[in-house]
């Protein structure tokens, strides 16, 4: 079972401080087109990110401005 904590770990390399539950995103996978997952999470104390995890391949994003 995924948690929230592991599923922010996934995509960004490191545990967070804090995040919050898993839910649907609103989108499909741009490679494969099923269902994308998403989870807010707190990489540091002024940081707050929401990262995108295709739950069939390893397609991951999150919505940093980079
Ligand atoms: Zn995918």
């Amino acid at each position: 079972m995924v948690t929230p904590e592991t599923l922010a770990e996934l995509v960004e390399g490191e545990r967070p401080m804090d995040a919050e539950p898993i839910q649907d995103a609103d989108f499909e996978c741009p490679d494969c087109g099923e269902n994308v997952i998403q989870v807010g999470y707190m990489p540091s104390v002024t940081e707050f990110v929401t990262a995108y995890k295709c739950q069939e391949c390893d397609w991951a994003d999150d919505d940093r401005d980079e």
